[in-house]
This record gives C-alpha cells, sequence and structure tokens, in this order.
C-alpha cells in the first residue's frame, strides 16, 4: 500500500469516534433543584468537592452552567424562597414547581398552591418525592393535588426508582426501594386520564415495569435525570437504550436533578450525548422537541433567548 494511503486511513481511523455528531442545540432540563449551599459535599460522580460553596454560588453557578449549556428552560423545585429567588434572577429560564422533598416538609395547602399557579409562582406539581416519606403516590394524600393538577392542566413529576444510597439509615427511615415502583401510579393514571405525568429518574431500575406504564399510558413521559451521571455510563446506555429501542424516544426528557452540584449539569449532558446509539433527531428528541411537547412551551420564543 503507498505510505500516503496508510496514513490517510490510520488519520480517518482516529477521527472517526470524534466525527459522531455532538448536541449544540437547545435543551430542556426538566428536572433541577433549588436550596442551600452543602459546601465540600462530595460529588457521588467525580470524587470531588462541590464547585457552589455558598448558597448564592449554588444558584449563579447553576444559572451559568445552564447559560453555557443552551438550557433555555429549567424546571426547578425546592423551597420557596429559594426557587423564587431563582425565578427573581432569570425569569424567562425558570418554572417552579410545588415539591414534596425527603425531609417531610408537606406541600403547601390545595387553596395556596392555586393561587401560587394563576399567579404563575408555580408551573408544575413535583417534585413529589413520595417514596422518601413512605407514601404511594395513588393513595388518598394524593388525590385532591392530582384533582387540582387535572384541573388547571398542571404538569406533574413524580420521583421513582432509586435514593441515595443508605437514604434508610440517614435523611429518610420512611424511604422504601418497593414504592419506587412506577407500577403503583397505575391507579392514578386510572383516575385522572387527562393528567400530563412524567416518571422522574424513568424509573429506574424497574425497566420492565416502566415499559409497561409508557406503554399502556400513552400520556405518561420520562426524565433521565441523576442516572444520566451518576451511573457507571454503561449502566445508564444499556437503560437508555432498552427504553428507545421499545420505541419509547418521543417519551423520554432530559433533566440533570443537579442538586448541590451545579457541576452535574454537562456531566448529565454528556451521560446522553455520548450515547453512539442515538440519532441527531433522537438527540434532539431527548434534549428539547419531547419536553417542549409535554410541557407546551412555544419553540419560536425558546429561540430566541
Ligand atoms: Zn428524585
Amino acid at each position: 500500500m503507498p505510505k500516503t494511503f496508510v496514513v490517510l486511513l490510520l488519520a480517518l481511523l482516529f477521527m472517526a469516534p470524534a466525527m459522531a455528531e455532538r448536541y449544540t442545540g437547545p435543551i430542556i432540563d426538566v428536572h433541577l433543584h433549588a436550596g442551600k449551599a452543602a459546601p465540600g459535599a462530595i460529588n457521588p460522580a467525580t470524587g470531588k468537592p462541590t464547585t457552589a460553596n455558598t448558597d448564592a454560588e449554588r444558584q449563579s453557578l447553576t444559572l451559568e452552567h445552564m447559560q453555557r449549556h443552551r438550557i433555555v428552560l429549567g424546571l426547578v423545585s425546592g423551597p420557596m424562597d429559594a426557587m423564587a429567588r431563582m425565578r427573581a434572577a432569570a425569569p424567562d429560564r425558570i418554572w417552579a414547581g410545588a415539591m414534596l422533598d425527603d425531609y417531610g416538609h408537606p406541600l403547601p395547602p390545595i387553596a395556596d398552591l392555586r393561587q401560587a399557579y394563576a399567579s404563575g409562582e408555580l408551573h408544575v406539581l413535583g417534585e413529589i418525592g413520595a417514596q422518601y416519606n413512605g407514601l404511594n403516590p395513588s393513595d388518598p394524600w394524593f388525590e385532591p393535588y392530582l384533582a387540582l393538577a387535572e384541573e388547571l392542566d398542571i404538569p406533574v413529576g413524580i420521583h421513582t426508582g432509586l435514593g441515595p444510597p443508605a437514604s434508610p439509615y440517614g435523611c429518610c427511615p420512611k424511604f422504601s426501594v418497593a414504592l419506587g415502583n412506577p407500577i403503583l401510579l397505575e391507579p392514578m393514571l386510572k383516575r385522572h386520564p387527562k393528567l400530563r405525568v412524567w416518571l422522574m429518574h424513568a424509573g429506574w431500575p424497574y425497566l420492565q415495569e416502566t415499559k409497561a406504564i409508557l406503554y399502556m399510558y400513552p400520556q405518561v413521559h420520562v426524565d433521565l435525570a441523576v442516572i444520566n451521571w451518576i451511573f457507571p455510563r454503561e449502566e445508564f446506555h444499556d437503560y437508555l437504550r432498552a427504553l428507545v429501542t421499545a420505541g419509547f424516544g418521543d417519551r423520554l426528557m432530559f433533566g440533570s436533578d443537579q442538586m448541590v452540584w451545579p457541576e452535574s449539569i454537562p456531566l448529565a449532558i454528556e451521560g446522553i450525548d455520548s450515547a453512539e446509539f442515538l440519532s441527531d433527531a433522537q438527540k434532539r428528541a431527548i434534549f428539547y422537541d419531547n419536553a417542549a411537547r409535554f410541557l407546551r412551551v412555544d419553540p419560536q420564543a425558546d429561540a430566541a433567548k
């Protein structure tokens, strides 16, 4: 073989991985959190302390990462005061959600929620961390909230699947693995056929049950938050590929579940962008289109941001 040909061939071989298209379009992050900083908290993916050392830094670094990575809309949940500060700092990029957190703070009363949705202070219901509180989202405690969300056509994000390892021995003695099973949502989905529901964390590790719910209830979506950066990459890609090959590529939404680690936002993006089995169109659907459709945002308005 002529030398130049060999050199060219080798060059092409080395270039091949870099030639896979990286996603450069807009992103909607349907799963962010606001609240107090946790200085020194070790990022479970990097093994390094968080980059946010103060409450103000947690917010400013999150907004900086959003800007840098073209996240045109972020759905945030956390304490009301922290969400209000974040909305004030980036009013066209932040939607706030009423949260049932892992520390037992109850949801606001129905009348307060109704007012907050009317005023635009809140946009969605979630994250609903029922699993952390030993609660089943299909049980009566949640029913008035679901009725309100259905009446006002408010999207509802329910935490499913997993929590930080050893949570039952620490923050959350009522946590139960079984209560993270998406199959538990079936009774509420039957009672509220018009409700826009998404399974946060895509039901991991309950793949079969997640597929069953997505197949039978075509309105249900999922987000890929936390599993896209905290897990070994291969485990996440296996799970993602299973959902895509099962035909649910148009119901998967990007989320980071940035908590006290703003630097997890690019890690979460990379988790999806590195999936070589995804086409450019599938990436675009996950990063933006599916959420834009589910949340009914105006892509033209987003493009102007
Ligand atoms: Zn969660």
